[in-house]
């Protein structure tokens, strides 16, 4: 194995992502079909060998955060549709044509600034039925529609596409429920009154709402955390059988012997309690392992749990193998994974430290090697 895989990887079961792929296609309405966000380099996975994974298995429609994560897969040889989500800088209105990239249009000055380039940009319009982020304001409808017509008959735009997003979906109780449906019936109205431009694509479900509200409004979903295999909250909205697609690995680059009352790692915050037995681990937070796990974490090791003692460190770690008396220097170490019966997911490391699994996923970072399984 390439020395600098051994040290820290992240594995990516491509298996799994079409497994889950496939849940996503089975919660779907009559009519309706995926569009796979990948933005954020696939939260963590891997954009390209993510959305050619998910082309093979039928998916022809990929959502982005930025430009030059469109323009990666576009030059990889992603040839559906790839929707922009947040801002792009209007100069770059020629080249989103020349890539055929779709871009959101988060608001009326914004489509108009596009529209002055003179290109006839792909769009989907943004509205903010409750989000209170990008979008027309959609508790207006008269004033949507106007704008949205507008655009569309001005003709410089390819306006194609209308949506929102759910800011509560994944979210259990009862207020949250309300404040979805109320989302959800403000969207329906003004695409009901704009029903007569059929536009080609309408939607408002994430990952959480394609589980949870999917009535069919809009025949295309966003589906995003869950293909990772990870829920978008604490609950299980997705149903069972949602499989992790990333493992992150290390191993054991020294074991040390230490008496009582010695300390360990920058500023002293743990002293043996005891004499120990203490493995080094070479992953830290530059890697994207997340200090807030400094005394909190721990790692599985020959299907042991093993906390993290003292702080996590820029490039290494020390985690408590003293009950793990059979580990050795080079044994292989699970950060986020299975390890016999044991398993941690992102979604346990992100209760420790007081987040959500994606922020786990998307952090680990591009020091780590992707390395791929389950490639056909
Ligand atoms: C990130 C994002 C999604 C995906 O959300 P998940 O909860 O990961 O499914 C969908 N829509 C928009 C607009 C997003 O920004």
């Amino acid at each position: 194995m390439d020395i600098q895989v051994k040290r820290s990887r992240a594995e990516i079961d491509l298996l799994n992502l079409k497994h889950n792929y496939g849940i996503v296609v089975s919660a779907l309405a009559n009519g309706q079909k995926p569009m796979a966000i990948v933005k954020a380099d696939a939260y963590g996975h891997g954009d390209v060998a993510v959305a050619r994974t998910l082309q093979s298995a039928g998916c022809d429609m990929f959502g982005v955060a930025t430009f030059g994560e469109a323009a990666r897969l576009r030059e990889a040889g992603i040839s559906g549709e790839i929707l922009i989500l947040g801002y792009s800088p209007a100069n770059l209105a020629k080249q989103l044509v020349e890539l055929d990239i779709s871009q959101a249009l988060l608001n009326a000055d914004y489509a108009s600034v596009l529209a002055d380039k003179g290109y006839p940009v792909k769009c989907h319009f943004a509205v903010d039925t409750g989000m209170t982020r990008i979008g027309l304001d959609g508790t207006d409808t008269d004033a949507c529609e106007r704008v949205i017509r507008s655009f569309k008959d001005e003709g410089v735009l390819r306006v194609e596409g209308l949506f929102t997003h759910l800011s509560s979906a994944d979210m259990e109780d009862d207020a949250s429920g309300e404040y979805t449906r109320g989302q959800l019936t403000r969207f329906e109205t003004l695409a009901k009154r704009l029903a007569d431009l059929k536009l080609p694509y309408v939607h408002c479900l994430n990952s959480a709402g394609t589980f949870r509200y999917n009535a069919g409004l809009g025949n295309v979903v966003r589906a995003g955390i869950v293909l990772y295999g990870i829920e978008p909250d604490d609950s299980d909205c997705a149903r069972d059988g949602l499989k992790p697609v990333m493992s992150w690995k290390s191993v054991i680059s020294e074991i040390c012997h230490v008496g009582k009352g010695v300390a360990v790692s920058y500023g002293r915050t743990f002293i043996t309690p005891k004499p120990m037995t203490l493995a080094v681990i070479p992953t830290g937070y530059a890697d994207g392992y997340n200090r807030l796990l400094s005394n909190r974490g721990y790692v599985l090791i020959r299907g042991h749990r093993a906390p993290v003692v003292g702080r996590i460190c820029m490039d290494q770690m020390m985690v408590d193998i003293t009950d793990i008396p059979d580990a050795r220097a080079e044994d292989e170490v699970t950060l986020i994974g299975k390890d016999g019966a044991l398993s941690i997911t992102a979604s346990d490391m992100a209760r420790l430290t007081g987040t959500i699994g994606y922020e786990i996923v998307c952090d680990v970072s591009s020091r780590v090697p992707r390395v791929y399984i389950g490639e056909k």
